[in-house]
């Protein structure tokens, strides 16, 4: 079977039991603040496990991408080094919620293994859960009576805690699980030593291939657990595992899912998969990187310097180092991938092909930006080597190496030992343990369990329509940030809009009824199903009528600022074409950023033509037309674009300025009508990341001021040049007036210097065969003092010329003299000036042919010019005497 069959039967066979097959999420979370990346195919459904929201469908089946490099789940040290963990794999899974429980589930993965696959019963073990006495958790006997009915109980393994008991948090939803791995060793090794005691051990050749959780409990935060009302089934297999075991090989690399690439990168490199271990490693990570790398980006995820961003961006910077050290590829060659990783995915995920351009571009940028780093982190490591003997890297400098250059550990190990060092290792984990803790203390929030004052599961969001509504607490918890306490509420009822969609979460306040009593609503956030309100107190009552109001004047500007962002968009289209994506936008009540791709820099003629037509839909008072109950499908049949990287429900709601111009998914709050923006003002333009431009303004109030402040700049500019009729006419002509006249002043001071030196020339007189000039002279700056000092150098021969100088009020020396004198009579000028310095309280220096000085004592440069003739009369005389 290809993989394409196999992912295909794994869909219809769970399809023909009775599952809604559904799309995968995408692999970057959002509205999470406990997870970055997806990493197990039962993520989009938490909500359903914490029992906050309710399940579409009881059965679900999908093949949902993950990426398992950060947090609690991290295999990327393992990737490419071993063939079976992978930054970015498919998880096949299928669900029960509160539907059929253990007998079915385990039932169905054997019939589909065996009887489906055909997989070799003979290589097959499976494990359960041998209870924790400490949890107070007994032995799973329900699913070992299950699986007893189907295979032999030798085959049978009890599992501790840490492999079949799965937990998704600290706190939430748990259960035992039973996993199936396979056998994949040579017939021969398998008679010698027994499949049962590798299962678990990390052999190569006996792997997991399929986890079954069966959700049970709900762990609380004092560590007890509560049975679950409704029990549920997760199930997660490793489709590259899977193909790997169907088609017999025994590297997830050599299936089909992976040689096509491998296969490409080995020709690029002129070296062929196998023929070293080194070089394998090498392929493998780019082909494996590649796929999380691409992924993430079309979901919205651009690399960057910070979080999920950051996390991508390490990981490309290991593919690009491996391909640089071990295959030399020294230009970029990544995003050469990219367009065979997009057909692949045709049909399954096409997120990738749909983007693929964009994605290209991307990982190109970034290739090219960190091969110049690396380059300069060599040098750096070369340096470093070359400027010690101690043979022994320092665990700082190692870490440097990899947090500023991004070279993984392994691979400065690797070149120092090329070169005969070794790298002190403790020191580097030392460093790397101190940058981890002070970011976790840095972000470290303690969040308490949820105090329930009323049992119910619905929250009424009225904010759509009402901004101020009657409402009660239905539960709160506390949580501290760096030790500051402050309250989270979730209320029965509420207007208070939660932070999504790039629009920000309202603020405003809570009136107890009865006593006037207020809380101030700092802000809004969505958790999972919940709106969250965040307060610094609680009410003295916390069972009281509380009145919720939103903050008006904030909301209003807000919704100004949203709605002008769909028009916005709608334009953008228009002038620059239908390849403009939304790849970002965030709203607030000052203004409004919009990051879409798009590959050149916008112009200033498409800017104000972008400006125009929002402005003229602004005038044209379209009514928000809202539809907030659409199903998905009919909503993207009805043309309306839905953004990559979002997560949209079944239903979904609509919001719509004039059906020809722009249509939305949105969950947003918006005008009336569009008269309400009032105007529109783009502030910036310019580039967020390759192939992403950014858009930035303002609109209403704020965009009004900002008119009235350009008006008033050029009121000024106006009064300045006497109210001129025609301002521009007149400000030209002071610009080139002024232009003019430096020119003019420029050549003024040029005839000055050359009449200066002719009647400085003029004044020299011969001494003793040597040319002699001490002179003060009136010069605006030090330049000019210089250039009459040179010119006079060239213009004179045997010269040696003192001037004396006042700028601003202090005195200055300058000693010239010319070079036949330095050299046949040694003089040298930084030894005069600074004798003759002494007589303005000052010193210098220079060269023995040219040496300024300055001073405090302006007075005395009579007496240093002075000074300077009696050098000259006393030198000569010298060398008189001896001819
Ligand atoms: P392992 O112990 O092999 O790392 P796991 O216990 O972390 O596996 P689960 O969290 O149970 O795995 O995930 C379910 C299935 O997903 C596994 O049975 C396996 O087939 C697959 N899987 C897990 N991690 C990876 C990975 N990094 N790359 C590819 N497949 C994976
Ligand atoms: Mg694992």
């Amino acid at each position: 079977m290809t993989s394409r069959e196999i992912r295909e039967a794994f869909l219809a066979f769970f399809n023909d039991k009775g599952h809604q097959i559904v799309p995968s999420a995408p692999v970057v979370i959002k509205n999470d603040p406990t997870l970055m990346f997806t990493n197990a195919g039962m993520n989009q459904f938490k909500d359903i496990f914490l029992g906050e929201a309710q399940a579409l469908y009881p059965r679900v089946a999908d093949t949902q991408r993950c990426l398992r490099v950060s947090g609690k789940h991290n295999d990327l040290e393992e990737v490419g080094i071993d063939t079976y963990h992978h930054t970015l794999f498919e998880m096949l899974g299928n669900w029960s919620f509160g539907d059929y429980f253990k007998k079915e589930a385990i039932t169905w993965s054997w019939e589909l293994l065996t009887e489906v696959y055909k997989l070799d019963k003979d290589r097959l073990y499976v494990t359960i859960f041998e209870g924790d006495p400490a949890d107070g958790l007994p032995k799973d006997e329900e699913a070992y009576n299950f699986w007893s009915a189907i295979i032999a109980e030798d085959r049978i393994l009890l599992g501790n805690k840490k492999d079949n008991f799965w937990e998704m948090g600290d706190i939430g939803p748990c259960g035992p699980c039973s996993e199936i791995h396979v056998d994949c060793r040579p017939d021969a090794e398998r008679q010698t030593v027994d499949g049962r005691t590798l299962v678990n051990a990390d052999h190569p050749q006996v792997i997991e291939i399929w986890n079954l959780v069966f959700m049970q409990f709900n762990r609380q935060k004092d560590g007890s657990l509560k049975p679950l009302p409704a029990k549920h089934v997760d199930t997660g297999m490793g489709f590259e595992r899977l193909v790997r075991v169907i088609q017999g090989k025994a590297s997830n690399y050599d299936t089909d899912v992976f040689r096509p690439i491998i296969n490409y990168i080995a020709e690029r490199a002129g070296v062929s998969y196998g023929a070293n271990e080194q070089t394998d490693i090498a392929m493998r990570v780019m082909a494996d990187h590649i796929r999380a790398i691409s992924f993430t980006i079309a979901d919205g995820q651009l690399p960057s310097n910070n979080k999920a961003g950051y996390v991508i961006r390490r990981i490309l910077r290991r593919a690009v180092r491996y391909a640089y050290t071990f295959l030399h590829f020294k230009e970029p060659f990544l995003h050469e991938l990219v367009p065979l990783l997009a057909k692949q995915f045709e049909g399954v995920f096409d997120e990738l092909s749909a983007q693929q351009e964009f994605v290209q571009k991307v990982v190109l940028e970034e290739e090219q930006s960190f091969l110049r780093t690396l380059v300069t982190g060599v040098q750096r490591f070369e340096n470093y080597i070359g400027n010690g003997d101690a043979k022994m890297i320092d665990g700082g400098f190692a870490f440097e190496l990899y947090d500023t250059y991004g070279f993984p550990i392994d691979l400065t190990g690797l070149l120092a030992r090329e070169k005969g060092w070794t790298v002190d290792m403790q020191g580097f984990q030392q460093a790397l343990e101190a940058q981890k803790s002070r970011s976790r203390a840095a972000t470290a929030v303690d969040t308490g369990d949820w105090v329930v004052l009323r049992e119910e599961d619905q929250v009424d969001f009225v904010g759509y329509d009402q901004l101020t509504c009657h409402t009660e607490i239905l539960k709160y918890r506390k949580i501290s940030t760096k030790g500051v306490d402050q309250y989270q509420l979730v209320l029965a009822k509420t207007p208070f809009y939660a932070e999504g969609g790039g629009q920000m979460g309202d603020t405003g306040v809570l009136i107890v009824a009865d006593t006037g009593e207020q809380l101030a609503i700092t802000d809004t956030k969505k958790e999972h199903g919940l709106i969250v309100h965040f307060t610094p107190h609680l009410p003295t009552d916390l069972s009281a009528t509380l009145v919720a109001k939103v903050d008006v004047a904030k909301r209003r500007e807000t919704e100004g600022n949203h709605s002008a962002t769909h028009l916005l968009h709608a334009a953008l289209k228009q002038v620059l074409g239908t390849h403009v994506n939304q790849k970002g936008s965030l709203v607030n009540a000052e203004y409004l950023r919009f990051d879409f791709s798009h590959f050149a820099k916008v112009s200033e003629e498409e800017l104000l033509q972008i400006e125009r037509i929002v402005n003229a839909k602004i005038r044209e008072n379209i009514p928000l037309k809202e539809e907030r109950d659409v199903p998905f499908q009919q909503a993207v049949d009805a043309g309306v674009t839905a953004l990559f990287g979002e997560k949209y429900g079944d239903r979904v709601r609509v919001i719509t300025f004039d059906d020809q111009f722009s249509k939305e998914l949105c969950g947003g709050t918006h005008v009336r009508a569009t008269g309400q923006i009032g105007f529109f003002k783009i502030v910036a333009e310019s580039a967020v990341a390759a192939g992403v431009r950014r858009i930035e303004a303002i609109t209403g109030s704020r965009a009004e001021q900002f008119i009235y402040e350009q008006i008033d700049i050029v009121s000024k500019f106006k009064e300045l040049l006497n109210n001129p009729k025609d301002f521009v006419k007149a400000l030209s002509k002071v610009v080139d007036e002024n232009s003019h006249l430096k020119k003019e002043i420029e050549r003024t001071v040029a005839e000055r210097a050359l009449s200066l030196k002719q009647d400085l020339a003029a004044k020299v007189v011969p001494v003793n065969g040597v040319n002699f000039l001490a002179e003060k002279i009136d010069v605006p700056n030090a330049d000019a003092v210089k250039t009459l000092a040179y010119a006079l150098k060239g213009y004179v021969d045997n010269l040696f010329l003192v001037l004396g100088t006042v700028i601003g009020d202090k005195p200055g020396l300058t000693v010239v003299i010319s070079d036949n004198l330095v050299s046949d009579r040694g003089w040298n000028a930084g030894v005069i000036v600074r004798e003759l310095a002494r007589e303005i309280q000052g010193g210098g220096g220079g060269q023995p042919f040219y040496a300024t000085a300055g001073g405090k004592d302006a007075s005395g440069l009579d007496r240093a010019l002075a000074k300077a003739k009696s050098y000259v009369d006393d030198h000569t005389k010298v060398i008189k005497d001896d001819e």
